[in-house]
């Protein structure tokens, strides 16, 4: 079912969290590590994180370095369509991006998923490599996410890239994007930032996912700010609880978001990093009651490959 039916479908705030494809060389039970002791919540999807290529420096055995491409995390088709088939009363959500893709390589991708009877996508553009300081997309690729989910548009309208092809199947693809509570780190103020947004759900984008925050008035202010500029759709919060004393320094910087006064002060009250996954775990329970209370559509958690934190925040919430 299309993500956007199951939240109009439903009275309650749903539950769905997000996984990352383990590092390549890994085994795909790590994966069911992570969702089998969610699945006790009921959740309505699963989301399935893509990642580029990256441009890695070896030692060869004369000193010198050698530059290799890597994906680190492959297989998000793969993995989406275990998931599919192992949890059949779950959807599952790939991830999709512009970064590395072509159009046309855009186009063989959703394919595969329509293929694969998956019906939803979170579109998205992707960071810039570490090695580059901006993002560059590839010769005929999208350069931001907008036009992504217009691309999908057309598959929905049967419109493919190649217009000489006849009878053309229509996808059913409910398309989510990425919102920023805290905007986006490019974007120089909030109402740009905004006003892109918008055209992400002008090109055909039902709902947005946002950015993890911390602060629940954040995300609240946010969902004020879209809805004065037009935006409707249903707004999902993204949480993602703190694990470990480093990420207080490491979240900011990554994801440009703030950390409030009091969670970094409880924070640095813990010896050790138990106490302060304990810690990451009673915010994050505090966050989504608050949340939940307020009529979210839905609960959206970013596992990044852990997931005895979220089972105790769904224990404690749904
Ligand atoms: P866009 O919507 O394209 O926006 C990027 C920036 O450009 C913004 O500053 C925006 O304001 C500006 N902008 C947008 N359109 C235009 C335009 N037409 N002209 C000028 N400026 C414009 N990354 C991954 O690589 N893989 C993932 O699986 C992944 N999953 C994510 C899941 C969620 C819920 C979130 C919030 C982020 C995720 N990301 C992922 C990170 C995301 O790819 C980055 O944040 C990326 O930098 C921006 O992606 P976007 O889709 O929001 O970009």
């Amino acid at each position: 079912m299309r993500v956007i039916d199951l939240i109009n479908n439903s009275g309650k705030t749903l539950f769905s969290f997000e996984l990352l494809p383990p590092l390549r060389g890994h085994n795909i039970n790590s994966i069911y590590k992570t969702t089998d002791p969610l699945m006790e919540y009921n959740p309505s999807f699963i989301n399935v994180t893509y990642h580029q290529e990256e441009v890695v420096y070896k030692k060869r055995e004369n000193g010198l370095l050698e530059k290799k491409t890597i994906r680190k995390r492959p297989g998000t088709v793969a993995i989406s369509a275990a998931i599919k088939y192992k949890y059949p009363s779950v959807e599952v959500v790939p991830h999709l991006i512009c970064g590395g893709f072509t159009k046309e390589e855009t186009e063989y991708a959703l394919i595969d998923f329509h293929y694969l009877g998956i019906d939803n996508i979170l579109a998205l553009r992707g960071d810039a490599p570490k090695n580059q300081r901006t993002f560059i997309p590839e010769k005929n690729g999208h350069p931001y996410a907008n036009t992504l989910v217009a691309q999908i548009t057309d598959m929905n309208h049967g419109k493919y890239l190649d217009d000489e092809l006849l009878n053309t199947f229509n996808t059913n693809f409910c398309v989510g994007v990425a919102g920023y509570p805290e905007k986006h780190i490019e974007s120089p103020n909030q109402a740009y930032d905004l006003k892109f947004l918008k055209c992400k759900i002008d090109a055909g984008a039902e709902y947005i996912i946002t950015q993890m925050f911390f602060d629940n008035k954040k995300y609240f202010d946010f969902v004020d700010a879209c809805r004065h500029v037009g935006i409707t759709v249903p707004i999902i919060p993204g949480l993602k609880p703190i694990c470990t004393m480093k990420e207080i320094n490491i979240l900011p910087q990554i994801f440009n978001i703030d950390i409030p006064e009091n969670l970094v002060k409880e924070v640095l009250k813990c010896k050790t990093n138990e106490e302060v996954f304990k810690t990451g775990v009673e915010w994050g329970i505090a966050q989504s009651k608050e949340l939940m209370q307020r009529g979210v559509p839905v609960l959206h958690y970013f596992t990044v490959g852990i997931s005895e934190n979220i089972r105790q925040i769904a224990k404690a919430v749904f």
